[in-house]
């Protein structure tokens, strides 16, 4: 279990996690009426420092999704950059550090009936930070394909990280391990392939790399976005283009990406070999990339990297 830093961001302060609690009465808890991120930050060789990946990006989509569920996020993203460096800095944690803003709706305003409405309730922002190493076996990973089914935007929106939304991850990762696999793949209500319980899908075909498309019903990750744009620089082609099942069965090699995983290869799924059945070389190839990419060792994407000083 991971060991929680000293403080939290909670409502309107920094204090100390054992304080940052919530009434029973909070809505968010009821409905699920909430959204999160979750942001990693790596410790940098060598140096008393984080580097934070990606932050404007994640507090950018998390903004949305408030947006969405008309949640007033009382910070802008500048704001919320800021709160989360002073967060980790006051943690002044030396390890490797999983970021979790999560806003919420919360109580009940005065005059106001209880129920199910997005409105009627305030808001609430609390951020947490926790160490949390690198969980990603090298190895690999292997996958069942879910019978729980990832919703469709028409149900839920899946383009936003909704915490009620999860219940639906929550389920297909618990199946999964309950059969012994490590993950589940999930498809969307065509059939297609959509994503893995906390990742995106890649299936990799000779020097190219093909990912579901938006309208699969999937999150469009941050992580994904990251590979699209090291496999232009590694001279891979990249398309989203929708995934049957056996497509990944018959792909050269099979990854995840998110912001926990970073680039995983998936060695199994339901309970045959991806290819030769061990990582291929261009995910390990991505993989070492990515690995030094967010630790602030590649230059060329200084501007996704938030450096932060930890005494
Ligand atoms: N899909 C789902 C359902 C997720 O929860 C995540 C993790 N945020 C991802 C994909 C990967 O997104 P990212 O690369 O932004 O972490």
């Amino acid at each position: 279990r991971p060991a929680t830093t000293a403080w939290a961001y909670h409502l309107d302060g920094f204090v100390p996690i054992a304080e940052a609690t919530v009434p029973v009465t909070t809505q968010g808890l009821h409905y699920g009426t909430g959204v999160f991120e979750g942001i990693r930050a790596h410790v940098v060789p060598g140096r008393p420092e984080l580097a934070v990946f990606r932050l404007r990006d994640h507090l950018e989509r998390f903004a949305r999704s408030c947006r969405l569920l008309r949640i007033d996020l009382p910070h802008d993203v500048d704001e919320l950059m800021a709160l989360v460096v002073e967060l980790l800095s006051r943690n002044g944690s030396a390890s490797d550090t999983y970021i979790r803003p999560l806003a919420y709706k919360y109580r009940l305003l005065p005059g106001t009936r209880p129920g199910v409405s997005l409105r009627g309730n305030s808001d609430a922002l609390s951020v947490i930070a926790f160490a949390l190493g690198d969980y990603s076996p090298t190895a690999g990973v292997r996958c069942s394909i879910s019978s729980w089914t990832r919703p469709t935007g028409r149900s839920l929106p899946v383009r936003a990280k909704a915490t009620g939304a999860y219940l639906n991850n929550a389920l297909a990762v618990d199946e999964a391990r309950a059969a012994g696999y490590d993950d589940a793949i999930l498809l969307n209500e065509r059939g297609g392939v959509a994503e893995a319980s906390t990742a995106n899908v890649f299936a990799v075909r000779g020097e190219e790399l093909l990912t579901p498309p938006p309208d699969a019903d999937i999150l469009e990750g941050i992580t994904r976005d990251t590979v699209r744009v090291l496999a232009a620089e590694l001279g891979l082609g990249y398309a989203e283009r929708p995934l049957q099942p056996a497509d990944l069965l018959l792909a050269d090699e099979v990854f995840l990406t998110g912001t926990g995983l970073g680039v995983t290869p998936v060695v199994e799924i339901a309970g045959r070999d991806v290819g030769d059945g061990e990582p291929g070389p261009v995910t390990t190839g991505l993989r070492r990339r990515y690995h030094d990419l967010v630790r602030g060792s590649d230059d060329r994407h200084e501007h996704w990297i938030t450096r932060v000083r930890v005494p």
